[in-house]
């Protein structure tokens, strides 16, 4: 487990989809739905953790999917992803900041007039002023996942773990929307992660992960104070990648 050599208090990492953001239209943002979310980490800051965010683009453009057919090309579609994951950052920003948080974005491709360009060291230095930092734009880079920016991010900043927050209580040993008796498992180690069937992140994010020995916790974001039982109290349901 990486270590947070630049202050006592822990250092984590939340990574959840644009499409979280979605709500029932699948599309855009909704705004009941940012606050719950923005609420929920307000709370957990409350608890004396320092918190990175990286927030995926699903609910406003896919690479792969705005590619198919061959209009726009994948690269580009890729960049438009990327984009699409800093409008959510700004407005996760903006909705932290309306409940009195002290907030960051940090972009991976430089849209200055936005937010700032991510760098690592000044992203420390707002960690250590209590600031939630939000990394923007995935990792810069085409043909990647914010999975993987997010893995890549918690790895930089040395967050002890990276929170992988979804609709769901955490991984099962099959499609549990499917299978009434899927059962939920409380640990599964890379390699199993890495098999076809369990989907808890991209190959290459769970390929970094395991390399760098980044502990992934997977549970629901949408139970009330979920992520504070989880990361606070270890208790209730979620499972754990290491
Ligand atoms: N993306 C990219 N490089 C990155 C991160 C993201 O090209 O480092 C693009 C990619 O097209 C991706 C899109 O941004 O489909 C939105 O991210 P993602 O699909 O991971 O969002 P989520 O599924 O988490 O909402």
């Amino acid at each position: 487990m990486s270590e947070n050599k630049t202050s006592k208090k822990r250092r984590v990492l939340i990574k959840f989809s644009g499409e979280a953001l979605a709500g029932k239209n699948g599309f855009g943002i909704d705004l009941d739905i940012l606050k719950f979310i923005a609420l929920e980490i307000k709370n957990l800051y409350a608890h004396n953790l320092e918190i990175g965010i990286v927030v995926g683009g699903g609910n406003i453009i896919r690479g792969v999917t705005a590619a198919q057919g061959g209009l726009i090309k994948r690269t580009s579609a890729d960049y438009m992803g990327m984009l699409a994951t800093v409008i959510n950052a700004v407005a996760i920003q903006e909705a932290l900041e309306s409940l009195g948080l002290d907030v960051r974005v940090q972009s991976g491709i430089d849209i200055t007039e936005v937010c700032e360009s991510y760098i690592y060291r000044r992203a420390i230095r707002h960690f250590e002023k209590g600031r939630i930092v939000i990394f923007g734009a995935g990792t810069g880079n085409p043909y990647f996942s914010t999975d993987t920016a997010a893995t890549l991010r918690a790895i930089e900043i040395e967050a002890e773990l990276i929170l992988k927050a979804t609709k769901v209580n955490g991984v099962y040993d099959k499609d549990p929307n499917k299978f009434a008796d899927a059962k939920l498992l409380s640990h599964i180690s890379y390699d199993e992660a890495l098999k076809d069937h369990i989907k808890v992140m991209d190959d290459t994010a769970i390929a970094l992960a395991k390399d760098n020995s980044l502990p992934i916790l997977v549970c629901n974001m949408f139970k009330k104070g979920n992520l504070i039982d989880v990361l606070v109290h270890k208790k209730g349901d979620f499972s754990v990648v290491s």
